[in-house]
């Protein structure tokens, strides 16, 4: 994407330009090596170098401590739903799941092929998390599970569950460096990169050394954390092009001014949007309340659900240039996805445009 073109897709969602520049520029001969990276052999130097580089920064930008492993998987988001519960599940045979949107809803029932599944509370419809007070944890449970932002209502957690002494498991697949946070409170952390991150085929773990060690027989070796971690990640092929893309973010993010910056730019993007919404008198609706609204995915309706508006409006924003702000098709409506690479000017140009929609249309 470049010039105006602006890019607010959930996932894939938005690369930096520069990154995407760097890699056309190295497509053909990966650092004059005479071929692609994508040709490139997963044994070779010039790969074990990608791969640790990839590795280091992720641990530099979260400060990752020491007795934690970073895992490169196959599989995405919903393999790691079912790597998780693979190979954590046999430890009481048992899990908690606090399903508070779509994702950590799919996720729990994956899991349920492997153990017994119980809900922390009873699902919200309204987009509430409850308070941890609330919680019903069970201190058995092999883990407790959540979803730090459901990409799809735009519901985002602002706090850390206290899971006492039970492994913590997050999905941060789609605000996973979008904001600083202590990696020690976690047992596991899984993440898909096509929203954030890169370009889609990776999902990474960031796990706990005493959890490597418990999975299930019936575990797949390419899922197997364990192994994935003796194998430093090349147990077989990895989605090296993806990893490639994964580093470079990583290293666009280093020079931007880290999580700090990152972390300011999300705050800032998302008040901008939110009090357009605001403003509009109830033309755009989110429902979300405003404690547990994310600062990444943005959900809206028109006119209270007005379908033939909101086409109209995804129409004339493609005219000008303002791309993939359709809805999950689960929830309908429009949703505006502001991950890193997304910029200020960008969320200024589209709430312009919101604003003049609004004003000849309501
Ligand atoms: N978790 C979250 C929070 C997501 O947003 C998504 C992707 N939409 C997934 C998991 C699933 O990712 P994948 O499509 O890579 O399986």
């Amino acid at each position: 994407m470049s010039n105006n073109n602006r890019n607010f897709g959930a996932g894939p969602g938005k690369i930096p330009d520069e990154v995407l520049k760097e890699a056309q520029l190295e497509f053909l001969s990966y650092q004059n090596i005479g071929f692609s990276v994508t040709e490139l052999s997963h044994r070779s130097e010039a790969y074990a170098k990608i791969n640790q580089e990839a590795q280091d920064d992720l641990r530099e930008l979260l400060n990752v401590p020491s007795n934690y492993k970073i895992l490169f998987l196959h599989g995405g988001g919903q393999g790691l739903f079912s790597a998780v519960a693979m190979n954590l599940i046999g430890e009481n045979g048992t899990a908690n799941y606090a399903v508070a949107g779509i994702w950590s809803k799919i996720a729990a029932n994956e899991a349920k092929k492997y153990g017994r599944i119980d809900l922390v509370f009873p699902e919200p419809d309204s987009g509430t998390i409850p308070a941890i007070n609330d919680w019903t944890i069970n201190p058995k449970a092999s883990y407790l599970y959540y979803c730090d932002n459901e990409t799809i209502q735009g519901i985002e957690f602002p706090f850390v569950p206290d899971s006492k002494e039970v492994p913590l498991v997050a999905d941060m697949s789609s605000n996973l460096l979008t904001r600083k946070f202590d990696v020690s409170k976690f047992g596991v952390i899984i993440a898909a990169v096509q929203k954030n991150l890169g370009t889609a085929g990776l999902g990474i773990v960031i796990i706990k050394d005493t959890l490597l060690d418990k999975a299930l027989n019936i575990c797949p070796s390419i899922l197997n954390f364990k192994l994935i971690n003796e194998y430093e990640s090349i147990l077989n092929t990895p989605p090296i092009f993806s990893i490639y893309m994964f580093g470079k973010v990583l290293k666009w993010i280093k020079n931007q001014g880290g999580l700090d910056k990152m972390e300011q730019l999300s705050i800032q993007k998302s008040q901008l949007l939110y009090n357009t919404l605001k403003q509009s008198n109830g033309f755009y609706h989110n429902n979300i309340p405003e404690q547990n609204r994310s600062r990444i995915n943005v959900p809206f309706r028109i006119n209270k659900g007005d379908v033939d508006m909101e086409n109209k409006f995804l129409k004339e924003a493609e005219e000008r240039k303002l791309f993939q702000l359709k809805g999950h098709k689960l929830v309908g409506g429009i949703r505006v996805s502001m991950n890193n690479a997304v910029t200020c000017e960008d969320v200024q140009v589209l709430v312009e445009f919101m604003k003049e929609f609004q004003q000849e249309n309501q």
